[in-house]
């Protein structure tokens, strides 16, 4: 008997079973690094992976992060999954794992702050040649992979610009290049957007934002084909970001209630974002799911749902800015996002914290930008904050 879950049920249920024993209603947290084996020959067996059984928690991972690898890899259609201690964790051992010197990367020039960073120093330094275009562009895309390349890194929707790329189209160009198509999909979740299914190869998550949920835990997951993941793997084993168990019990449980989460957080950003487009002190609403957006046509077409992050440009940029966020009570300053909790932050302390000022301008990041993480609260108590600090500047 099997049957198709929806995705809220593999959200609840998938991945889960095989671990959990006598039917227990949480999966396991296995601290142990490494298990007791009576005799040598059934040992190394193992050791040559013979038998389905851990060795050490660094080549084999523990069953609480086998359990998050097969719920990720269920909710995004993919053969298989490998996590990681952090979402950068996740990019940087894909990306050195898949590359080696004399190597071409094409990607857009809005990535988050940490994978720009690996762009423009990490991989350079390895010999990897890397052509960062238009985030937006396809022409500009298009022109870069007719050098032919190995990997067409793309990150939908952007932080903190809220940009959106093509998936199809862009994939459809990366494989006539002869590239491995990749896509940092933390913004959309698995509940908005499935870039697999659109042509993508592998899709990467920073599991410390939506699918954890609640700013308690890091971990990063990487999905793909069965020989991709395999590589990946292995790089993992030596290079060794492996995620602990009890995050990745912590994002486990968050999981259980992602579909819920992502609904109000849709909801509620959509609705916040329609009401700051209205108000005199904003210039300029980033959001995908508004009409103004430049790419809301693409976004309607490969999302579900529009995420629960947008960010706003305050007409009387930083100075309003810096007045803005000490006003907010119910909203709070942090850097990340992804939470329960509605979060404001602006780029120099959190998504572009990496690079200069000068960096920050010549990526077209406004020095008046706020980035605001929805939450799931009541969206009346956040207009409502967000109206009071505001009408106070
Ligand atoms: C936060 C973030 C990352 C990095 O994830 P960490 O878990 O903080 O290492 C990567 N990509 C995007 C889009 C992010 O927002």
């Amino acid at each position: 008997m099997t049957q198709v879950w929806q995705t809220g049920t593999m959200a609840v249920r998938a991945g889960e079973s095989a671990l959990r024993a006598h039917d227990a209603l949480a999966v396991p947290v296995e601290f142990a690094v490494a298990h007791g084996y009576p005799d040598v020959p059934s040992w190394e067996s193992v050791a040559r992976g013979e038998r389905d059984c851990p060795l050490y928690a660094r080549n084999t991972a523990h069953p609480t992060a086998l359990a998050l690898e097969a719920k990720l890899a269920a909710l995004e259609g993919a053969a298989d999954a490998v996590s990681f201690a952090s979402g950068m964790g996740a990019i940087a051992s894909t990306l050195l794992a898949l590359l080696k010197p004399g190597a071409h990367v094409v990607a857009g020039h809005d990535t988050y702050g940490g994978t720009h960073y690996l762009f423009q120093h990490t991989l350079p330094h390895w010999g990897v040649r890397v052509t960062l275009c238009d985030t937006t562009d396809e022409e500009a895309f298009a022109r870069a992979l007719a050098q032919g390349a190995d990997v067409l890194y793309l990150e939908t929707p952007t932080n903190p610009m809220l940009k959106v790329q093509d998936i199809a189209a862009l994939a459809r160009l990366g494989h006539a290049a002869g590239a491995k198509v990749l896509i940092d999909s933390t913004f959309a979740t698995p509940m908005n957007q499935n870039p697999l299914a659109l042509g993508a190869d592998v899709v990467l998550h920073s599991a410390t934002k939506f699918l954890g949920g609640h700013a308690d835990a890091m971990g990063g997951v990487v999905c793909g084909d069965a020989p991709t993941m395999q590589r990946v793997r292995q790089y993992r084993e030596i290079h060794g970001a492996c995620l602990d168990p009890m995050s990745a019990f912590l994002i486990l449980r968050g999981m259980k209630t992602l579909h819920l989460r992502m609904r109000q957080h849709n909801d509620n950003a959509l609705a916040l974002a329609q009401w700051l487009e209205q108000h005199p002190a904003v210039q300029r609403v980033h959001y995908p799911g508004l009409a103004s957006h430049a790419q809301h046509a693409v976004a309607k077409a490969q999302m579900r749902g529009f995420g629960g992050v947008l960010s706003f440009e305050l007409r009387g940029g930083t100075a309003a800015v810096q007045a803005l966020l000490p006003r907010c009570a119910l909203l709070l300053r942090a850097a990340t996002l992804g939470s329960v909790d509605t979060l404001l932050g602006i780029p120099s302390t959190t998504s572009h914290v990496e690079c200069t000022e000068q960096e920050r301008v010549a990526l077209g990041i406004p020095a008046g930008l706020v980035r605001c993480s929805v939450g799931i609260e009541d969206v009346q108590d956040i207009i409502a904050d967000l109206a009071q600090a505001l009408a106070g500047l």
